[in-house]
């Protein structure tokens, strides 16, 4: 029987009103409205798109949004200068800097600059070893996403094996950390592009993440047959967009799978509008 498709764009949706609820009783209850600030230095394509679908989701539940822009030659003084304002700004309770920068700036300076309270993309160090301490403000938003996305479709990490494809600091790193972690209770094994015989390990996962950027890498021999299979991979090809899981194949074996698009991607965007309420809420309070 072909697997249960794991359904991300209406999850998506549903989240997205309940999160429109949360945000109108905010506003009732407070004085001010949640406000996301986005920064894009440049006109990288990709960006703009990212930039634009990430304003459009504020607008749909009700948080506010703004749109810094800066040119493509801009120093690394100035974008912080800017993020220095927007730490100060009261009307400003999450700051984004869309990724990634121009070669002149230095990401994790910029990361470092953003004031962990507003770190909505939780990529501050000091969000980081929170993460680590199990004692999070905010959670990264794609592991959210695949968390919530197995969570909502009852699929249960409790004592399964999770093998996680790609060691990225957005992506698998923090989500081999958040599923070790009490509660979620898995037993995690995080494979990279040094990982020997990986179709070998990749078998043995009740649970099978899948990040690294390679298109229709994971194929059906890797996947034990009944897992549940979490594609993450975004990647443009001349037929469309596909994830690093051979879609067509897996779909044969694995027991529940994401599709790509409608899968993470959707989880990842919603996840920033928790995280930008989330920051309202402790700025306010
Ligand atoms: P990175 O390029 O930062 O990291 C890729 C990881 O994959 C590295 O750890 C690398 O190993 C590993 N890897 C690469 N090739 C192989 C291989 N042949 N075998 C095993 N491991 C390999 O990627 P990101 O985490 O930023 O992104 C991964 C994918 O997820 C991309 O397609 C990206 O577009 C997508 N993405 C999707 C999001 C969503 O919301 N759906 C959000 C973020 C990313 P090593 O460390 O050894 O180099």
């Amino acid at each position: 029987m072909p697997a249960l498709l794991l359904d991300g764009k209406s999850l998506a949706r549903q989240i997205r009103a309940e999160l429109r609820e949360e945000v109108a009783d905010f506003i009732e209850n407070n004085v001010t409205i949640p406000t996301l600030a986005a920064v894009l230095v440049g006109n990288d394509p990709a960006s703009e798109v990212y930039v634009r679908f990430k304003r459009r989701d504020c607008e749909e539940v009700g948080i506010r949004s703004q749109l810094h822009r800066m040119p493509e030659e801009s120093t690394q003084e100035e974008l912080l200068a800017l993020i220095a304002k927007l730490n100060k700004s009261d009307e400003v309770h999450g700051i984004l800097v869309q990724l990634p920068v121009p070669d002149q700036i230095r990401t994790e300076r910029v990361l470092e600059a953003i004031s962990p309270l507003k770190d909505v993309d939780a990529f501050h160090p000091e969000n980081v070893g929170r993460l680590v301490q199990n004692r999070p403000v905010y959670l990264p938003c794609t592991p959210h996403g695949c968390l919530e996305l197995l969570k909502r479709n009852d699929i249960s990490t409790v004592g399964k094996h999770v093998v996680i494809v790609g060691r990225s600091d957005i992506v698998g790193k923090p989500l081999s950390i958040m599923l070790a972690q009490r509660g979620a209770d898995a037993t995690v094994t995080l494979c990279h592009s040094r990982t020997q015989d990986l179709p070998a390990v990749t078998r043995l996962a009740d649970i099978l993440i899948v990040a690294i950027g390679r298109p229709k890498f994971v194929t059906a021999d890797m996947v034990k047959p009944g897992a549940t299979v979490i594609d993450v991979g975004i990647n443009r090809t001349d037929g469309g967009l596909v994830g690093d899981v051979d879609f067509d194949g897996v779909k044969e074996v694995a027991g529940h799978l994401t599709p790509v698009p409608g899968g993470v991607g959707p989880l990842t965007r919603v996840m920033l509008l928790v995280n930008t309420l989330a920051a309202a809420r402790r700025l306010e309070n």
